[in-house]
């Protein structure tokens, strides 16, 4: 019945995990979840109360322009200033999208032709990998491994992968891993990307969601970078408006034409009265993030704590709200003693790609009186995790 193209997508793990979870909640257990990257705090009063007035307003219910307002893009355009201090032209350099996921998986259509190459990196959010295998592309994985701090070894792409590709997938800071990149690193990117004729698409949605006075780079800020790539945000993490469906493009502005082409065709805009929202949260003040970004460092604090307690080496990410930890053996049967155990659910690493088995995730998307109370379960089932955490003891 389904094409070749859907029945050749990889298992959706995390609906396992997703089953098992509900079967806990069904048998009483009161589960701690931290495996959901999904913020638990609501959209800031100032952006609904701007979304309530434009709800109403009969201009703002009628088809939006497929490129998306230009007045939400010149806002786009004026945040990029204010945080990357990037000049961008809002009507040729910035594209709206209904969620950056929507744009990563569109993509590909526009410069995939069957059989192309495209790099994406493994462990990833999956959309890169799929984004193209819907586009009959062919993903290459660029392992991110620990010895290199989690980068993509560009030395290591066969040359003939090289050759063949037509777009790299980048995300930094990033998920899951949390990782973040050098400036030096992009520099590299921008020269491989030169040397190879690949389009670059970086991912920086956790931009803003950083601690510690770390800033993450954008990667246009690289020099050459305009000339070879995109870079995608999204509102969903910043504003905790992951339902609104937002998101945005900015950069090389045929590579945002060849999108925008897509879009055209398949989709027609992001709701006007969404993109007002937008506005608010993009041109208010800022102290929303700040705010939640010292929630989460809280929370980060409880978690780190609590693990190196247990004799884990695991450090204090810089950036998202992501843990990932390294363990002993399949991370899938590690996340299901980790529910079975002390009703924690968390996030096989495997479920990101074959790079990320050996490790799961954390999302601190959980109160910090949750979090302290699954670090004590953990303390207190401490010899069931005995040999399973990787270095602990060693
Ligand atoms: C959450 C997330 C996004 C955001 O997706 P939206 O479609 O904008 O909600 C994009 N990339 C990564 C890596 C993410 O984790």
């Amino acid at each position: 019945m389904y094409a070749d193209r859907i029945n050749s997508l990889p298992p959706y793990l995390f609906a396992t995990i997703d089953r098992a979870r509900q079967d806990a909640i069904k048998k009483g257990v009161d589960v701690i979840n931290l495996s959901i990257g999904d913020p638990d705090m609501p959209t800031p009063p100032h952006i609904v109360e701007a979304m309530r007035k434009s709800v109403g307003n009969p201009a703002r219910q009628r088809y939006p322009s497929y490129e998306g307002m230009l007045s939400f893009r010149a806002a786009a355009a004026k945040w990029y200033k204010k945080t990357m201090n990037i000049d961008l032209d809002p009507e040729s350099e910035v594209l709206t999208l209904i969620g950056s996921k929507e744009g990563i998986a569109h993509i590909p259509l526009a410069f995939l032709n069957p059989g192309d190459v495209s790099l994406v990196p493994d462990p990833g959010y999956p959309v890169y990998n799929i984004g193209s295998i819907l586009a009959d592309g062919k993903p290459f994985k660029m392992p991110l491994l620990e010895v290199n701090d989690f980068l993509p070894d560009l030395d290591a792409i066969p040359s003939d992968a090289a050759k063949k590709a037509k777009l790299m997938f980048l995300n930094y800071p990033n998920n899951p891993t949390s990782a973040t990149a050098t400036e030096k690193f992009f520099e590299e990117v921008v020269d491989f990307a030169i040397e190879n004729d690949i389009l670059v698409i970086h991912d920086n949605a956790y931009s803003e969601m950083t601690y510690d006075g770390y800033k993450a780079p954008s990667f246009l800020s690289t020099g050459g970078a305009r000339d070879v790539g995109i870079e995608m945000h999204s509102l969903s993490k910043t504003y905790n408006m992951t339902g609104w469906r937002l998101g945005f493009a900015v950069g090389n502005r045929d590579i945002l034409a060849g999108l925008g082409k897509v879009k055209t065709n398949v989709d027609s805009g992001a709701f006007e009265a969404v993109q007002e929202a937008g506005i608010a949260a993009l041109s208010g003040k800022q102290d929303c993030v700040d705010d939640m970004n010292r929630i989460y460092k809280e929370r980060r604090d409880a978690l780190i704590a609590g693990l190196n307690e247990l004799g884990l080496d695991v450090k204090p990410p810089r950036a998202t709200f992501y843990v990932w930890v390294k363990v002993k053996g399949s991370s899938l049967d590690f996340t299901k003693m980790l529910l079975e155990k002390s009703g924690i659910v968390a996030t096989p690493g495997v479920g990101f790609g074959e790079y990320g088995e050996g490790y799961i995730r954390f999302a601190l998307t959980q109160s910090v009186e949750r979090i302290q109370e699954a670090v004590e379960r953990m303390h207190r089932n401490s010899f069931e995790y005995f040999g399973h955490w990787s270095n602990k003891w060693m």
